[in-house]
């Protein structure tokens, strides 16, 4: 059984089966299940080991992160597999992710040398004033299940780094990576409690910790609904909070776009990692003359994209994660055809060798944007096509939803892209590239309901993951 790590010790718990969404009938592993009694022990832990881990010397951070970057990037094959065999995304994508996460804690680890703050003059003749950042306490982390390794990532090598202790909740779903993740970062030397993991559930491990007077900041991707739950704690206990929800993201195609670079950024934005991606476009904002030539062109696309087996060679498109999101998935495929758009393609359960969740990406044209399947977030391979006039109107439409993350365009137009850059209302805005996709190094994050708080990843991190200090001397 892989067990949780509280106070520099593994500890047992009741033990879960990890399933590949693949092949149902793989146990990826047993992983143990901690209670509420485990979580306030990770916290408790977490606050005594703050002291000493917010005061340790640059070098001895610096080297642990390097030395979590240099494991994770050696055993690229074998951490990719793991995540493609618990999440069911293909192997070249958990093997990207897996490299992703190493070198967001290269690129940490490269931070902790460059902590600086301002000293400035005041006001007043005489005085100095000095700007530093200090680390925030304990962090809690809770993460999603649809990227169990870039995601934790991101979290914890910038709490690391600034100073903070960390209390980790993944996803139930993926226990497996982020195990393996915790596990190199312990052996690279990290003292005890400075990072707890609690495997477990959101109703049990992450409501001990939104309940917990000693959490000083938490950091959470997951659902809007669950982020709502999330806000609400966090505020009653006067705590700093950062969160990463939902996307209903706009991918617009004008007539001038090149054709091909349109129907690869559409596929590839709606339907690669299953469509599970909190990036991933399902609304494609297609203006009048080329529309018929995109659908058709992405319809051919969609042919030729294999669903299989995440670890099979050749495979485009992994399985769904689970039967709770398929029948979510299949649910807003019935709603959709109900409120009268065309299914041109896709939407069937696809039997493959081994017993998995696997469905064909699935097309919609005739939307209207006012319908539910082009409001909500399905989290699934299925978008829909939506018709419109010219260039004004779908920028109206690609900024009419209560979200605002990754916003796309292709076009050849200087003038529309510039437009569109400027007048997107997401906190990320892509031209003639797919609406996910993004690089490690600078700042992701969204507005509207998609986001809350400073941005993640980059320098922009130490937003979140410090406190801010002005001390002023008199001499
Ligand atoms: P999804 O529907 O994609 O699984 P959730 O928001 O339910 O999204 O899950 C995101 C993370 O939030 C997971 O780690 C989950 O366990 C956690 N979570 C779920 N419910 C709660 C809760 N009541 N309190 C804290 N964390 C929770």
């Amino acid at each position: 059984m892989h067990k949780n790590l509280i106070d520099g010790e593994w500890v047992d718990g009741e033990g879960v089966e990890n399933i590949n969404p693949s092949n149902t009938a793989d146990v990826v592993g047993i992983y143990a299940c901690a209670n509420e009694e485990d979580t306030e022990r990770a916290i408790a832990a977490a606050k005594a080991a703050f002291p000493g881990w917010s005061r340790s010397g640059l070098l001895e951070r610096h080297a642990i992160l390097r030395k979590t970057a240099d494991e994770i990037l050696a055993r690229k094959e074998e951490l990719g597999r793991l995540l493609s065999r618990e999440e069911g995304k293909t192997l070249a994508e958990a093997i990207g992710e897996t490299v992703r996460a190493a070198q967001i804690f290269d690129f940490f680890a490269g931070e902790m040398l460059r902590l600086a703050g301002e000293t400035l003059p005041s006001v007043r003749p005489g005085i100095t004033v000095e700007v530093t950042r200090e680390p925030v306490g304990v962090v809690g982390i809770i993460t999603p299940w649809n990227f169990p390794v870039a995601i934790p990532a991101w979290k914890i090598a910038p709490a690391l780094c600034y100073g903070n202790t960390l209390v980790f909740k993944p996803a139930e779903l993926v226990p497996g990576s982020a195990w393996a993740i915790v596990d190199i970062l312990h052996r690279a030397g990290l003292p005890k409690g400075v990072l707890n993991l609690v495997m477990g559930k959101g109703s049990v491990v992450g409501q001990a910790m939104l309940d917990n007077r000693d959490v000083d900041a938490l950091t959470f991707t997951g659902s809007v609904s669950t982020g709502k739950r999330v806000a609400q704690a966090c505020v009653e206990h006067h705590r700093k909070f950062q969160l990463e929800m939902g996307g209903k993201n706009p991918m617009v195609v004008l007539d001038d776009a090149d054709l091909d670079v349109a129907v690869d950024c559409a596929a590839n934005s709606a339907f690669f990692s299953t469509g599970q991606r909190c990036t991933a476009s399902s609304r494609l904002i297609v203006t009048d003359s080329i529309h018929d030539r995109f659908v058709d062109a992405l319809t051919e696309k969609i042919k030729s994209l294999n669903v299989d087996d995440a670890l099979k060679p050749g495979t485009h498109i992994g399985p769904v994660v689970d039967p709770r999101q398929l029948e979510q998935d299949l649910s807003y495929i019935g709603i959709g055809r109900d409120e009268g758009a065309r299914l041109v393609i896709g939407g069937e359960l696809l039997e493959r060798e081994t017993q998995g969740h696997y469905l064909q990406p699935a097309l919609f044209t005739e939307a209207s944007n006012q319908m539910r399947i082009s409001r909500e977030e399905i989290f699934g391979p299925v978008a829909s096509v939506i018709r419109v006039k010219d260039y004004e109107e779908a920028l109206a439409v690609a900024n009419d939803t209560e979200f605002g993350l990754s916003s796309g365009i292709c076009t050849t137009s200087l003038k529309h892209a510039s437009h569109y850059k400027r007048n997107a209302e997401a906190g990320m805005v892509m031209v003639n590239l797919p609406t996910a996709g993004v690089d490690f190094h600078v700042p992701f994050g969204g507005r509207k309901a998609s986001s809350y708080g400073p941005r993640e990843q980059g320098r922009y991190a130490a937003e979140f993951f410090t406190i801010v200090k002005t001390a002023y001397t008199q001499p």
